[in-house]
């Protein structure tokens, strides 16, 4: 076929992160092209992920300055209530709105968005509620889904997604799983007045964070009264009367109102049409793609949570950008998923990049660790006992600063910019060579000068 006859230049399966970014990028080009969304244009991150769970999260915070607000000499008229129907529906409107703006962005590019589902027909083939759209490239971004365990009574449990939308609180909440949705969600529960436990299968939680970074956070959450039970093989979970009993592999039952499941995610590549048109999946079911973002078969690409690769907004989209660059503006680039920084919106909060200390003694045989643990100047009037960890791993040999991890407030904003250092290839002589500004916590990154031994 003849580049001219097909209907589109790129047909994009799915509008959450990657599929939006790489369809406009493409669309300012000048390509031809069209989006498919089988929900609601956004995807995960905008509505069910990043922006709604960011919200609650603002509003949990403000639980701990209420708290602190008479340390400060300040009294409030009565005890603090939260409304959480209010909240909720506050955050929907919110997500209403960033809906109307992706899809005006959307047709701003000149992208035209198709309702439904999207399926593979053949390599240059998309049908959508039975109509058929032939493109000259296809770009699969179908995300990922919350991933369930496959326990009896399972089902009576919900997972992120129904947890952003509960209208009332839970009085008691069993979150399973440690990674940092589980995290993230405790934070919100217990900060609206849940009492919460996460079960978590591992010795902790966040095990893919460096070792002081989860034992700084676990430390953290049950000072704030959230219950941490490790080694929790969850075999079942049943109701009886009112309550849910969440029941551990030789261990003691844990009851609930609510059990939330937060254990994992898997790519969405189930009724795609991927494997009928030969796209290669591997065992977790994830696209697998190359450095280009290809698959195995010529003229489809995917970028996103169904690569399994790094799995975070701004990597689709950047991933996504980077296709889009490739393919419709003769500019090749790859995706370059090296010393991409990330933050888990717990209370407190963790910020890290670069390598954890284990993974730099892995790969280097002289480091040095630089660690740091104090309370924050902000908490000392209202008598917080909540402390801030900062860490820095650094190769003895070239003096490279390889990670840098915090427990603590605003680590999210305060590594974005430690980030920069780190893919600039900072060293710590240009760490200790600059000046801190103060009073700050963030001073401490640049005035830690004694390693531990
Ligand atoms: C609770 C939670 C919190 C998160 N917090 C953060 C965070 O703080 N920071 C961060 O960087 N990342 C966060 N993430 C991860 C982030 O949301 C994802 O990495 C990101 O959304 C991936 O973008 P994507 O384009 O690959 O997929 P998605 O955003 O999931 O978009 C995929 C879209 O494809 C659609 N779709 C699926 N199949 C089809 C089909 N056959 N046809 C048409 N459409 C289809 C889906 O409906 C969806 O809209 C969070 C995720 C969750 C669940």
């Amino acid at each position: 076929m003849a580049k001219h006859s097909f209907d589109f230049d790129l047909f994009t399966i799915g509008a959450g992160s990657g599929g939006v970014a790489a369809s406009r990028r493409a669309g300012s080009y000048g390509a031809r092209v069209a989006i498919c969304e089988g929900v609601r244009v956004g995807g995960t991150c905008v509505l069910r992920g990043c922006v709604p769970k960011k919200l609650l999260v603002y509003a949990s915070h403000l639980r701990d300055e209420f708290a602190d607000a008479a340390g400060y000499g300040w009294s409030l008229p009565g005890p603090p209530t939260l409304d959480w129907a209010r909240l909720v529906a506050a955050k929907d409107a919110e997500l209403d709105r960033l809906n109307g703006a992706y899809l005006r962005l959307l047709g701003g590019s000149g992208v035209e968005v198709i309702e439904g589902r999207g399926v593979l027909v053949d390599p240059h083939t998309v049908e959508v509620r039975g109509r058929r759209f032939t493109a000259q490239r296809i770009l699969v971004c179908t995300g990922g889904s919350p991933h369930v365990p496959d326990v009896p009574g399972s089902e009576l449990g919900i997972t992120s997604d129904e947890a952003l939308a509960l209208t009332t609180i839970p009085r008691r909440i069993v979150i399973a799983g440690g990674g940092y949705i589980a995290v993230e969600f405790a934070g919100i529960f217990a900060s609206a007045g849940a009492e919460v436990t996460l079960l978590v299968r591992g010795y902790n939680i966040l095990r893919d964070f460096d070792d002081d970074v989860h034992a700084a956070l676990a430390e953290e959450l049950q000072r704030r009264g959230i219950t941490i039970a490790t080694h929790a093989d969850i075999e079942s979970v049943e109701r009886r009367g009112e309550a849910l009993v969440v029941g551990c592999r030789g261990e003691q039952d844990y009851e609930a109102d609510v059990v939330m499941w937060a254990t994992g995610r898997r790519p969405n590549t189930r009724g795609v049409g991927l494997e009928e048109v030969g796209v290669a999946l591997d065992d977790q079911g994830a696209i697998v793609v190359d450095d280009w973002s290809r698959t195995s078969v010529p003229g489809i690409f995917a970028v996103g949570d169904v690569t399994n690769r790094l799995n975070l907004t701004p990597v689709a989209i950047a991933d996504g950008r980077a296709l889009a660059e490739t393919l419709f503006n003769d500019n090749p680039t790859k995706s370059d998923h090296t010393g991409v920084p990330t933050a888990v919106f717990s209370q407190p909060q963790v910020g890290t990049v670069g390598l954890t200390e284990t993974q730099a003694r892995a790969l280097h045989p002289h480091v040095a660790v630089y660690r740091t643990s104090f309370r924050p100047m902000k908490f000392v009037l209202p008598g917080r006992q909540e402390r801030t960890m900062m860490k820095l791993v650094v190769d003895k040999d070239t003096d490279r600063v390889l990670g840098v991890h915090m427990v603590g407030v605003d680590a999210a904003e305060i590594i974005q910019g430690f980030a920069v250092a780190l893919k600039c290839g900072a060293t710590k002589k240009q760490f200790d060579a600059t000046v801190g500004i103060h009073p700050t916590s963030a001073e401490e990154l640049v005035t830690m000068h004694k390693p531990v031994e």
